[in-house]
């Protein structure tokens, strides 16, 4: 029971009207928090893997992964998040993956639903689900990757278009989200018409990238530690409750994480500056994330949903 596809876990979350969370693993410590975290509070989830994890810790992450969701007591997905190409989705089928993203997102229509069919046909036929996405997010942070003027939010007519020539499972939608820790100037605006108006004509599960919270009080713990964030702006609780309540089912949450282990680490090293063990050390890391991902199932309302 434990390990299920993506898609599974998804149309529960549509049809029960809640949201769930895709957490971005890179090691050991932040796939037990993930886990810790989604038992104690009886959460679904996606364990999401990017490519630079793969290229961090290779295949090594993925046997953590698929040994922990396989004895997990809740529905868990083994995730690629942003994967891009075919190749890199079809490695993570042959190592047991059970949802993949491919983003091609940033190419035109054309080629986006070509590369996204050709996975879709290959995915499917070995019970994969697919994701997969149009519009294109804000890049911020410490150098701009795609700026506001060039994001372009998702319409209504591509996102039906795409879905009915591509055949992914789920899809990934810009409506005002961004990646990284800096999200915008003041509280970001997302854009709710939207996200109803893309879920009256989609009827898969939406998705939603870029959706940290950026807690104000664990970048001030961050900061006042030594660290530097600057400009550090997440996405509002209410935005989030609101877009679950429009159609969004699965949101991603990968900066919350890094933010939260650095202060836990940060401040041990400050504060306990005799300490050389490294499990000591990544003991407040993995403490901390567990924290903000359990919050974080509460306000998705996944919580007591496995
Ligand atoms: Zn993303």
């Amino acid at each position: 029971m434990a390990l299920q596809t993506g898609l599974e876990i998804l149309q529960a979350a549509q049809a029960g009207k809640y949201g769930v969370g895709a957490f971005n693993t890179d090691n050991l410590e932040t796939t037990l928090a993930i886990i810790e975290a989604a038992e104690e509070t009886r959460s679904p989830i996606l364990l999401a893997i990017t490519a630079g994890a793969l290229k961090y810790s290779s295949k090594r992450i993925v046997d953590i992964a698929m040994a922990e969701a396989k004895n997990a007591t809740v529905p868990v997905a083994v995730h690629l998040d942003h994967g891009e190409s075919f190749e890199i989705c079809m490695w993570c089928i042959r190592n047991g993956f059970t949802s993949i993203m491919i983003d091609k997102s940033h190419e035109d229509e054309a080629t986006n639903i070509r590369e996204t069919r050709r996975v879709v046909d290959a995915a499917s036929a070995v019970g994969v689900s697919v994701e997969a996405e149009i519009g294109r997010l804000v890049e911020l942070g410490a150098e701009v990757i795609i700026s506001e003027e060039n994001a372009t939010l998702t319409t209504a007519d591509e996102a039906e278009r795409f879905m009915a020539a591509a055949g992914a499972d789920t899809l990934a939608i810009a409506v005002g989200t961004a990646h990284g820790p800096n999200k915008g100037r003041g509280r970001p605006e997302i854009n709710h018409e939207r996200i109803a108006e893309i879920a009256a004509r989609v009827s898969q599960p939406l998705v939603m990238h870029g959706a940290s919270s950026i807690p104000q009080d664990v970048v001030a713990r961050v900061i006042e530690a030594g660290g530097v964030l600057k400009d550090a702006v997440g996405i509002h609780d209410d935005d989030i409750t609101q877009a679950i309540a429009n159609g969004m089912c699965k949101v991603n949450v990968g900066t919350d994480l890094r933010i939260a282990s650095t202060a836990g680490v940060r401040e041990l090293l400050r504060d306990k500056p005799e300490i050389i063990d490294l499990r000591k050390i990544l003991e407040p890391a993995r403490n901390e994330m567990r924290r903000v991902i359990i919050k974080k199932m509460n306000l998705l309302q996944s919580s007591g949903k496995a």
